[in-house]
């Protein structure tokens, strides 16, 4: 399973001079019938060889073969359990990254100067955009932050606050970071209507003439700051709402529960959670329990050491959202193991009557 934070720190992992990063999705899923006898390996080898992406130069090409043979011997010892590879290689520090995911993704690679990351974010999409007002005396500048990257939206014309507007409407854009002299920002926050006040997370000081790496430097601390202040809101909402209404549940047991019954909407857990527990090999409900048998289907269990990974993966393919979050944002949760949810649907009581 991605988190946001990976992808982030993957987008910001390359050094950037040369093309060097090769990204590839590859269909590695056992029930389709082109991959029986491994013909993942040939789409891989049409992938980079017969088709692959554009390169210049000889130093070009030879960065480019080492990258596509490292991807290929690593994909030749593979043994695939779910629908795709996404893999990254760059060959400027060889820094190698893969995933094994369980979203169909069209099969492709990719090669440039960063990961092409398109393919995953787009299939996580549980992403804030956010966008940057960088305002002067007679005019403005539109940025959109993707992932850690930064790009220059446009020149807008005519008035700040309707080209404002057709931004976050064109480019779906979550939340706002008001940019310029102070005193400019606060005006500007006092005229834009009611909808653009509540997706405002945050003022800094810049000049006009900032270039999008200054503007990027000085808005990521007031994205970082938004983003724990919504963690710390959601676990203090799951710990409320799994005491005072059945919509939510905290602790591994009770999670587990939920989870085996399909029934969990959002999984809340603290990063890195490590967990040993129960599988049926039948059905694959998980326990974090000691028993013999699985109180689904009767079958004998099996012991897990990775059970919070199994946990998550479950999760995941049930189509739950994951939010794991950083464990100075989970702390309230400790007490309950570090781990709970929001339901589907209220739960019932599981409990024998008295
Ligand atoms: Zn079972």
């Amino acid at each position: 399973m991605i988190t946001k934070r990976e992808l982030r720190n993957l987008a910001g992992s390359a050094d950037e001079s040369n093309n060097s990063v090769l990204t590839v999705y590859l269909s590695v899923d056992p029930a389709k019938v082109s991959n029986t006898n491994r013909g993942f390996e040939s789409t891989l080898h049409r992938l980079l060889l017969a088709s692959h992406p554009p390169v210049h130069g000889v130093a070009e090409a030879r960065r480019f073969v080492e990258a596509a043979e490292y991807i290929q011997k690593f994909v030749s010892g593979f043994q695939p359990q779910r629908r795709t590879l996404a893999l990254v290689y760059d060959q400027a520090d060889r820094f190698f990254w893969v995933r094994e995911l369980n979203v169909r993704l069209q099969d492709s690679a990719h090669w440039g100067l960063r990961p092409y990351l398109k393919p995953l974010t787009e299939a996580i999409g549980a992403f804030d955009q956010y966008a940057v007002v960088l305002i002067g005396d007679s005019r403005a500048r539109l940025f959109k932050l993707v992932l850690g990257e930064i790009k220059e939206y446009l020149k807008p014309a005519g008035d700040t606050v309707p080209s404002i507007e057709r931004m976050i409407l064109n480019e779906h854009i979550d939340r706002l970071i008001l940019a310029g002299p102070n005193v400019l920002t606060a005006k500007l926050l006092r005229a834009v209507p009611k909808r653009l006040k509540r997706i405002t997370i945050g003022r800094v000081e810049l000049p006009l003439e900032a270039g999008p790496e200054s503007v990027l430097k000085a808005v990521s601390p007031v994205i970082e700051a938004f983003e724990h202040e919504q963690e710390a809101k959601l676990v203090d909402d799951l710990i409320s709402a799994a005491s005072g209404t059945s919509r939510a549940v905290t602790g591994l047991g009770r999670t587990l529960e939920f989870l085996n019954e399909g029934s969990v909407a959002n999984l809340v857990y603290t990063e890195g959670l490590q967990a040993a527990g129960y599988e049926c090999p039948q059905c694959a409900a998980l326990f974090s329990h000691d028993r013999e048998r699985c109180s689904y289907c009767g079958s004998p269990l099996i012991v897990v050491n990775n059970l919070s990974e199994r946990m998550i993966e479950r999760a995941a393919d049930s189509g739950a959202r994951i939010h794991p979050l950083p464990s100075q944002d989970a702390m309230p949760l400790s007490a309950a193991g570090g781990v709970g949810a929001f339901l589907k649907i209220a739960r019932v009581s599981h409990r024998a009557p008295l």
